[in-house]
């Protein structure tokens, strides 16, 4: 047998969180992994796209797509408009959910001048989607990937992969031990050559109930003394997630109103068809809770302005700041009894990344304007991907250290070094790859 070398391309997401994006080839395969965008402002434009041309799309053969979160999923109609013409797989709840992402980047790039690609773009990509299940096979020449359970997101997944004599492990967005989401399935144990990591969390260990615990009694201080404690997040997943804390803690805060967007409520209904990612017991058992609560309010955006904040909850789906969450921050901002508490990550450019920085300083800049605020503002994040523990952990027990190379994915380049560093004390640093964007690695 003649030894076939492997190729690697990494055209986004190493380095840098956001626009997730790896290309795979050999011999008789090119297939692409992710195709993310990253949520950066700058220069008064929103998203940095991977090196996709790169990939040259007309001579892919097929894309795989991990999971529905815009930094994995956004650019695929990208790569239709470019002349691909193969399959993309994904599991059915990354298509069902994820395809309004894509239609709202049309009309982004459509808006702003880019025109990378368009509505009919959109149509057709979702045309090329095959939906898989997990344990499902995707077979493209030498190539040979299963998806398997990530714990991260609905029917988000992770990636065992052959290529050609070599085995990768892709690890993509995982996470153990949520509220909302089933835990990860174990990958094979066999020996891998390449382990992709996730790098979101640095070198840090995040302890789960810690922070649950902290988030709840920097809440309750907060209501407690007439405050707003306003909670930026995503309407699916961590939504759902950061209610199930507050409502684990409930009677701490008294009857302090929670107020909930209503797209946290409708994200609610579509997570609980998905049986085979989601703890639907749970979520089940959680808006019965939350239908009790005659202290509960939930909300359209147009409704906020007869609603009393004082001493209230507020959870917004608006992650990063950059709308409503914005427009309730400007409301509250001049009251030092209230804060903003960051809960997951903020991209360079966005308002939520200024105003993280600005931390107790109470003034920052953002583009022309001059913010200044009383208020406070907390980092406690809610945890949604491995730390390094758990990193470690899945590492040892898959018998990584000395036999595989640690490539470091989805961690800006503090966390990314922190993460190496960390992992030096289990294994030598040629093993630990940080490849900056694009590059690539031969497997021979
Ligand atoms: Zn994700
Ligand atoms: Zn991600």
């Amino acid at each position: 047998m003649t030894h076939q070398s492997t190729f690697m391309g990494f055209l986004g997401g190493y380095r840098e969180q956001g626009r997730s994006c790896l290309l795979i080839s050999g011999s008789n395969y090119s297939v692409l992994i992710d195709a993310g965008i990253k949520k950066t402002y700058s220069g008064g434009r929103y998203g940095e796209v991977p090196y996709l041309n790169l990939a040259d799309p007309q001579r892919l053969d097929a894309v795989l797509v991990t999971h529905l979160h815009e930094d994995h999923f956004a650019m695929v109609p990208y790569l239709i408009k470019k002349g691909f013409t193969g399959p993309v797989y994904m599991t059915e709840e990354t298509l069902e959910l994820g395809v309004r992402y894509w239609r709202k980047w049309a009309k982004i790039f459509e808006s702003d001048g880019r025109k990378l690609f368009s509505e009919d773009d959109v149509e057709e990509a979702i045309k090329h989607v095959r939906p898989i299940r997990f344990g499902d096979i995707v077979e493209v020449g030498d190539f040979v990937a299963k998806f398997k359970i990530s714990g991260h997101a609905p029917g988000s997944a992770y990636l065992e992969v052959r290529a050609g004599e070599r085995n990768i492990l892709y690890l993509a967005d995982i996470a153990k031990g949520t509220n909302v989401f089933k835990d990860p399935e174990p990958p094979e144990e066999t020996t891998y050559d390449v382990i992709i990591l996730n790098a979101s969390y640095g070198d840090r260990v995040i302890g789960r109930d810690a922070t649950e615990k902290a988030i709840s009694e920097e809440i309750t201080d907060i209501v407690k003394r007439g405050g707003t404690a306003l909670l930026p997040i995503t309407a699916m997943g961590r939504g759902q997630e950061t209610l199930a804390v507050l409502m684990k803690y409930r009677s701490a805060l008294g009857n302090a109103p929670i107020l909930v967007e209503d797209t946290v409520l409708t994200g609610f209904n579509a997570l609980t068809k998905y049986t085979s990612t989601v703890r639907v017991n749970v979520l089940e058992n959680l808006l019965d809770n939350l239908r009790r609560d005659e202290h509960v309010v939930v909300f359209k955006r147009e409704e906020l302005r007869d609603i009393p904040l004082s001493g209230a909850v507020i959870l917004v789906s608006d992650l990063m700041l950059m709308g409503f969450s914005r427009e309730v921050f400007m409301k509250i901002k001049d009251d030092p009894k209230s804060a903003v508490i960051i809960t997951g990550y903020q991209a360079p450019g966005t308002f939520g990344r200024a105003l993280m920085k600005a931390g107790d300083t109470g003034i920052f800049k953002f583009g022309d304007q001059i913010i200044s605020f009383k208020c406070s503002v907390k980092v406690l994040p809610i945890k949604t991907h491995f730390d390094l523990a758990e990193n470690v952990s899945l590492l040892t027990r898959l018998r990584a250290w000395g036999s595989a190379k640690l490539v470091l994915h989805h961690g800006e380049e503090p966390n990314t070094f922190r993460l190496a560093h960390a992992l030096t004390r289990y294994t030598n640093v040629e093993n630990i790859v940080m490849p900056s964007v694009p590059s690539f690695m031969y497997l021979v």
